[in-house]
């Protein structure tokens, strides 16, 4: 296999959520500059073909990490997930230099500095990257643009609670202890999930409330939304009737319908 336009990347740990779902967190041979929401083309060698098997992955992890962490789902019949999950701990894998996109905080639109981002599960990746990374620069007194922080309310659909992975402690935690970050996990399924005392519904039930209670309107704050293409797309219908704009709302959709 040619490797010049790609990085080797080692599984240091797999963190499983369910069968189906688990963040795998990989360690690159160098290091790998990236912006917080952009994906990186992830992939393994298959059958000595002469390109890695690939697939595009939200990086979950910020810039400063030395690890780069993906938040996956596996699909039975699907060519890659199986194979991810066989690795083990040490095993190889191998990541495209360049990661890319375009679905990173948008700190262009005027001074918006509210963001409303919408996640179906795995789609929680760019803005964990996102928090992560303004954690950090707020921390290392490295504010970006130097003004104040930026405000991010993030609702995150799963049909049950244990879909959404350690995430749910980690961002609770930051929006128990900062004031720039609102953090509304909500569950679909909740009759099977006795336990469960959160928000109810998909993200699109349960949007319009959060937003008016956070004082996310169409003109102050930018509309984001990741992962499976119902959902964002109930998602930017629900904020296009509250008068959201296209060029304030963003998208990255993991599949087609
Ligand atoms: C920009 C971008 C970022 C992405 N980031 C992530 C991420 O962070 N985590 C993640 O798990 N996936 C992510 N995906 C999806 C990922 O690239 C793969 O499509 C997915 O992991 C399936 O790969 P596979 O080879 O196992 O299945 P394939 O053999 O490629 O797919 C089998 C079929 O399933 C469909 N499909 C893909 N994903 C799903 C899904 N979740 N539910 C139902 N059907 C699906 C495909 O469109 C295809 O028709 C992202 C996709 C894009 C475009």
């Amino acid at each position: 296999m040619n490797t010049d336009k790609y990085c080797r990347v080692r599984l240091a740990e797999r963190i499983d959520f369910a069968d189906d779902l688990a963040v795998f967190r990989f360690r690159p041979d160098e290091a790998l500059g990236f912006t917080p929401g952009q994906y990186a083309t992830l992939g393994l060698e298959v059958d000595g073909r002469e390109r890695p098997l690939l697939r595009p992955y939200s990086v979950a992890s910020a810039p400063h990490e030395d690890v780069l962490d993906f938040f996956v789902e596996r699909l039975e019949e699907g060519a890659l997930t199986p194979r991810l999950w066989d690795l083990a701990p040490g095993d190889s894998a191998w990541v495209r230099r360049r990661i890319v996109g375009l679905f990173t905080l948008d700190t262009e639109s005027g001074g918006r500095r509210r963001h409303l981002m919408c996640a179906t599960v795995t789609g929680l990746a760019p803005f964990i990257s996102i928090a992560r990374a303004q954690q950090h620069a707020l921390a290392t007194g490295a504010r970006p643009d130097g003004g104040e922080p930026h405000r991010l309310v993030i609702i995150h659909g799963a049909s049950y609670p244990h879909e959404l992975g350690f995430y749910h402690d980690e961002l609770a935690e930051l929006d128990r202890t900062t004031d720039w970050l609102r953090y509304v996990p909500t569950v679909s399924r909740p009759r099977e999930a006795e336990d469960w005392t959160g928000e109810t519904g998909r993200v699109g039930d349960v949007l319009r409330k959060h937003a008016d209670a956070e004082g996310c309107t169409a003109e102050r704050a930018v509309g984001y939304a990741c992962g499976h293409p119902q959902m964002i797309e109930h998602a930017h219908a629900v904020l296009q009737r509250a008068g959201f704009d296209d060029e304030h709302l963003h998208e990255e959709k993991y599949f087609r319908a």
